[in-house]
């Protein structure tokens, strides 16, 4: 069967297979890769995901991305070893339920799709004999899933940037006591900055003798396997065939793209929920059909969805028929009638997420941190608005609560348990450099340290 071949965004990059998406990472005409087509899944193949574990969803859900590129023997083999943790769905009450994703080593959602990527990139370098450096930018979660799933992987080495105040120090602590492949900048500024800084690394010419991918949300390998999770939810809580309602705190809006995905390749879907915190030039573009970025993004306790211009929007805006850049302008609208019936987004800001995960632990003894808390709001306001109607519905928590302890021990006034993996940071020390927000001292430490 012929390979499955990507095209970018911005439409002026040569089509490249599933291999040249994953090294490659951003397009060279700076927009994202995007699937020619999504390989459908029947009714039945869907139907039977009910009896399967969940790393033998993801083989079947995943194989016909990279088909011609990795063995199906080997993709199977790689799903059961990345796969290997518990994807806990917690019912809450009526139809609706909690699906937790924190149960991979770094504690949050960013793990399922990290860990597939490292594994399939570790893959392809090595089938070469090749080298990459992975830089990547952090607002939280990616940096320390991403340096977990590449630590001690041959051939490949990993330069993360973060924004020095806005993490905390578990999230923090998971980077930097990372040894080896691994290396950490703090930037002092904004995610933002940081994005802005890799982004730049990319495209400068001075740079090109430095074999660079990206391994942030625009990699299409971070997008394929978060669409996963969304089949196996519906496999456990929706009938054969029954759409089912999907909630998906959003800040790059790489994860609510996995259930873009899911849903064009027949995942039954009735709505899907993206809400955001205060940062909300996306519900503001869906109700306006007029982009406006924030600069600078807006800091939140949900901290790992400050973005003021989320990347993957321009998957999203392809995804409807549109065209935006990667600078936030809109050349072609998408098809605003059909998101709306799709999508539904608000803007969470933080006394309301507070107050959701005080509501959640009053009424229904559920646990949340404050990104699964905006998305619990989210769809409390998607209730209020449409209302779900008997539907079954899934709201992704996608850290451990235990990420954040003091938010926690203050408003409910109990400390939830550290994962193992967690506590065992504690005691590790540190290693990191320290940066201005300033591209040139990013280009100079990367031509002395990476050449
Ligand atoms: C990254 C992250 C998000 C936002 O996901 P996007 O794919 O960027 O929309 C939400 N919650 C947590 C805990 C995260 O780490």
């Amino acid at each position: 069967m012929d390979k499955l071949l990507f095209h970018s965004t911005n439409g002026q990059a040569p089509r490249v297979d599933l291999k040249g998406a994953l090294l490659g990472g951003q397009a060279p005409d700076r927009g994202l890769y995007m699937p020619d087509e999504f390989p459908g899944l029947d009714g039945a193949a869907i139907a039977a995901f009910r009896g399967q574990s969940y790393p033998e969803i993801a083989w079947r859900v995943l194989r016909a991305y990279a088909r011609g590129v990795i063995d199906d023997d080997v993709l199977r083999a790689l799903c059961a070893d990345a796969y290997n943790y518990d994807v806990p769905l917690e019912k809450v009450h009526g139809r609706v339920s909690v699906m937790r994703l924190d149960r991979g080593p770094t504690a949050s959602f960013k793990d399922f799709a990290a860990r597939m990527m490292a594994r399939l990139i570790g893959r392809l370098v090595r089938e070469e004999g090749r080298e990459l450096t992975i830089l990547t930018a952090t607002s939280g979660d990616t940096g320390s899933a991403v340096a977990s799933a590449f630590h001690d992987v041959a051939g490949i080495r990993v330069l993360v940037l973060f924004p020095i105040d806005e993490v905390s120090e578990r999230q923090r602590r998971q980077m930097t006591t990372l040894t080896g492949n691994i290396r950490t900048i703090a930037v002092a500024g904004k995610f933002d900055d940081c994005q802005a800084m890799v982004k730049r690394a990319f495209a400068d010419p001075d740079l090109a003798g430095i074999p660079l991918s990206s391994a942030n949300s625009i990699n299409i390998g971070r997008l394929l396997p978060q669409s996963v999770y969304y089949f196996y939810a519906a496999s456990r809580l929706a009938e054969p065939g029954e759409p089912i309602v999907i909630t998906v705190p959003s800040g790059n809006f790489g994860n609510m793209m996995g259930a873009v995905f899911a849903w064009r390749m027949g995942l039954p879907v009735r709505r899907l929920v993206a809400p955001v915190n205060a940062n909300d030039e996306f519900p503001r573009f869906l109700a306006t059909g007029e982009y406006r970025k924030i600069e600078p993004s807006r800091a939140c306790i949900s901290n790992a969805m400050n973005v003021g211009h989320p990347s993957n929007l321009a998957r999203l805006v392809a995804a409807y028929g549109g065209w935006l850049d990667e600078t936030g302008i809109l050349h072609r609208p998408p098809d605003l009638a059909a998101m709306r019936r799709d999508l539904f987004s608000t803007s969470v800001g933080d006394d309301a997420t507070r107050e959701a995960i005080r509501s959640a632990w009053r009424e229904h003894r559920l646990l949340l941190e404050p990104h699964g808390a905006v998305a619990w709001r989210g769809l409390q306001d998607y209730e209020t608005a449409v209302g779900l109607e008997g539907a079954p519905a899934v709201v992704l928590e996608t850290a451990h609560p235990a990420k954040f302890p003091d938010e926690i021990e203050r408003l409910l006034e109990i400390t939830p348990e550290v994962p193992p993996t967690l506590a065992a940071l504690d005691s590790l020390p540190e290693d990191y450099d320290r940066m201005a927000a300033d591209y040139d001292a990013l280009r100079g430490y990367l031509q002395k340290n990476y050449r």
